[in-house]
């Protein structure tokens, strides 16, 4: 680095910032401040471009009239930190910069004051340049300002002030709740935190306010709301990591359709952020229509639906045993090569399906099947038309339709992402949200054989259903709900059980005896017996909206400091080995030394 002289920055204000300068500021004197972006040397005269989180202006040093701040700028170098004075010239035509917003304008810069310098940074500011992730996590700091992240961020903040504005307005409290809390199996595994002052003892990073919400419920706090920190101990994924952002609602004396109706706004309102208007109500279908229509409890409704034809070859010698079998169609495909037929059918086959691929040959041998499976489809000469339906006489699972189903489901998925680049349905910027409803409430566990709560044990069972707890797990739904966009679940939530005596049947069809539901959920048992109000929530995935509005891949684009696909910072270097004494300190004892 060149041994330059450093100022302080005293008592120096802004005037403007970086993005703001337009021709009404022609002949005005500012004072900015801000990063060197790009620095063109041309002799007697150099030209900077200051950026800072606003935007970019440029300034011009004129050596013959400016000679000392002329002499500084020579010293300067990409991510200098520097402030500025001089006045607003207007640009001449064919100097005007179209690509900046301003662009018609130019500071001449008289004096110059320069706060720090940078080492080289370790990568370009612009996001044209692919910088490994490794590196941008290891210098977060200086990827977070390259204009991409800036536009995420951003955007993210944007969003969260107008949940914050919206569901205010809606007479919802922020509320606050533990994060050390007590160890219940959520579902997934848990952040353990050692007490020192009770050694041998274990507190739990919350995987979500659930139960809390609900006391403030039973407290009479009648709507929280809390932008909210989750923490699960699961493998990392695009989608996923270990601490993540929930928007997290509660409601006392819920309808469903109250709940829907305090939501919709809200996600219009995030879309709105990011630029996209979408309408609402939002479309409904049950968890069974899901399935049936789409293979998917969290369809994506931009490909055509799936339509169930067993009925239609039920006087017929084709393959398809008594399971569902389904056509799956996509518009305006033409006829699928050799290849991408056989393509298909691996994957359906994989998956235990067996796919007739072949339109034309089916239209040959079952005319009259086939004229009704296209009038059901709609499907032409010129659009896909497959079928698949399961290749064993039966298939496993508690459900097993929804087995056949799901991977009908899948295979429906895969052929339009094969088909994508010819017919654009799964267009990244058309944005398709619904609610899914009435999820059943159990889903059976092979491995450890029994029953888990398909969301969570706190969800309420229809009247009519609260018979099946115990006859028919299988069958037995839950008033449970979940919000879907192109094939992911962003929100999802329940109305919830507010009767001991409810709580205590559901924590038994689970499994859990009454101690053992005790020793865990006590508190929640307790609390349900002193006037617990009907009640009921949800919780929307704040880190996964952000990321689809913003037409990011991954959470970790969205995330200002997330961990690698290991569990690690990089930058921090952490999870990382603490002392002797901190482990003594906590009655700590390593089973093997790391
Ligand atoms: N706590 C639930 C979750 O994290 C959401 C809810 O039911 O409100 O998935």
């Amino acid at each position: 680095m060149p041994d330059i002289q450093l100022d302080f920055l005293g008592d120096l204000k802004r005037t403007h910032d970086c993005g703001a300068l337009r021709l009404e500021h022609e002949g005005q004197r500012v004072l900015l401040m801000g990063w060197v972006h790009r620095r063109r040397d041309l002799g007697g005269v150099i030209f900077i471009h200051l950026r800072d989180r606003e935007g970019t202006s440029q300034l011009v040093f004129r050596g013959e009239s400016f000679p000392e701040p002329h002499a500084r700028a020579e010293d300067l170098r990409s991510e200098y930190v520097i402030g500025v004075t001089g006045i607003v010239e207007k640009r001449s035509a064919d100097t005007i910069n179209p690509n900046l917003p301003t662009g018609e304008v130019e500071v001449v810069v008289d004096k110059i004051w320069i706060f720090n310098e940078s080492k080289t940074p370790p990568f370009p500011m612009e996001d044209t340049v692919d910088v490994s992730e490794d590196a941008r996590l290891k210098y977060r700091y200086v990827d977070l300002r390259r204009p991409r992240m800036q536009r995420n961020i951003i955007l993210r903040s944007k969003m969260s002030f107008a949940v914050r504005e919206h569901l205010y307005g809606q007479g919802f409290l922020e509320l606050e709740t533990p994060f050390l809390t007590k160890s219940t199996p959520e579902g997934s595994r848990d952040f353990l935190v050692p007490s020192r002052i009770n050694p041998g003892t274990f507190y739990a990073l919350p995987q979500s306010p659930q139960i809390f919400k609900q006391l403030f419920m039973v407290a009479g706090y009648d709507k929280y709301f809390q932008i909210v920190r989750c923490l699960r101990d699961e493998d990392l994924r695009a989608d996923r990591q270990l601490e993540f952002t929930q928007i997290d609602l509660e409601v006392s004396f819920p309808q469903q359709n109250d709940l829907f109706a305090a939501v919709e706004p809200l996600v219009q309102k995030m879309c709105a952020c990011a630029g996209f208007d979408i309408p609402a109500p939002f479309p409904r279908l049950t968890y069974v229509e899901a399935m049936d229509r789409y293979g998917s409890d969290k369809p994506d409704t931009r490909v055509p639906q799936l339509y169930r034809v067993e009925d239609c070859f039920a006087n017929t010698d084709l393959p398809i045993g008594t399971l569902p079998c389904v056509a799956i169609t996509l518009p305006g495909t033409g006829a699928p090569s050799r290849k991408e037929r056989d393509e298909m059918k691996a994957f359906g086959n994989e998956r235990g399906l067996r796919v007739f691929d072949d339109a034309k040959r089916l239209d040959r041998d079952y005319a009259d099947a086939m004229a009704k499976v296209r009038t059901r489809t709609g499907a032409g000469e010129n659009d896909l038309l497959i079928l698949a339906g399961w290749a064993a006489p039966e298939a496993k699972g508690a459900r097993p339709h929804e087995t056949v189903l799901k991977a009908c489901g899948a295979l429906r998925m895969f052929a339009a992402q094969m088909f994508n680049d010819r017919h654009q349905l799964l267009d990244p910027k058309v944005f398709q949200w619904l609610w899914v409803t009435d999820f059943p409430m159990f889903e059976w566990d092979d491995e450890d054989e029994r029953w888990v709560a398909a969301h969570h044990p706190f969800c309420s069972v229809p009247d009519s259903d609260m018979d099946k707890l115990e006859s028919d797990p299988a069958n037995c739904r839950a008033l449970s709900y979940d919000l879907v966009m192109n094939g992911n679940e962003l929100a999802s939530g329940s109305i919830r059980i507010h009767r001991r005596d409810i709580q205590s049947k559901v924590f038994k069809a689970l499994g859990l005896s009454d101690e053992e539901a005790r020793a865990k959920f006590g508190f929640l048992l307790d609390a349900l017996e002193y006037g617990a109000p009907p009640h009921g929530g949800m919780a929307l995935g704040l880190d996964r909206i952000v990321m689809l509005l913003a037409g990011e891949p991954s959470i970790r684009e969205v995330i200002p400091f997330p961990k690698t696909a290991k569990g690690t910072d990089v930058m921090s270097d952490s999870p990382s080995p603490v002392s002797d004494k901190q482990l003594r300190e906590l009655g700590i004892a390593l089973r093997k030394p790391h």
